[in-house]
């Protein structure tokens, strides 16, 4: 597993706080941003995160809801919002990492509760 995936899920796992993992993302070169922003939207996406997650995600993320990342998220279908957030320029990056690990977070935990209950084969969800 890359160190970024670790990382994504340690904090959906609660193993890891948001702002350690922004001051990690924050250090990387913009196309590795760029790159992390992708992993974690098909992580979110692995997970099926909808509309509600997004707005729960949000709330959880910092981020203010009149910002540029927040105000896309909330809007449905969520899989096209997310395409639309990591889209978004460099300047906004930070912010939609915010919105989307936390919006990933919520989505897996309720996955985590459900479908992987008990022992799954994701190597994800079993970190040591
Ligand atoms: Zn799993």
């Amino acid at each position: 597993m890359k160190s970024s995936e670790r990382i994504i899920n340690e904090v959906a796992q609660g193993g890891r706080a948001l702002d350690d993992a922004v001051a990690w993302f924050s250090s990387l070169e913009q196309d590795q941003q760029r790159a992390v922003l992708h992993e974690v939207v098909r992580f979110a996406m692995q997970a099926n995160a909808s509309v509600e997650d997004a707005r729960e995600g949000l709330l959880r993320s910092g981020v203010k809801p009149t910002m540029t990342p927040a105000v896309l998220i909330i809007r449905e279908p969520t899989v096209e919002q997310m395409g639309k957030v990591i889209n978004l320029p460099p300047g906004e990056y930070v912010k939609s990492f915010r919105v989307l690990v936390s919006v990933f977070a919520v989505a897996d935990a309720r996955r985590r509760e459900t479908d992987c209950r008990g022992s799954c084969g994701h190597a994800w969800h079993n970190l040591s």
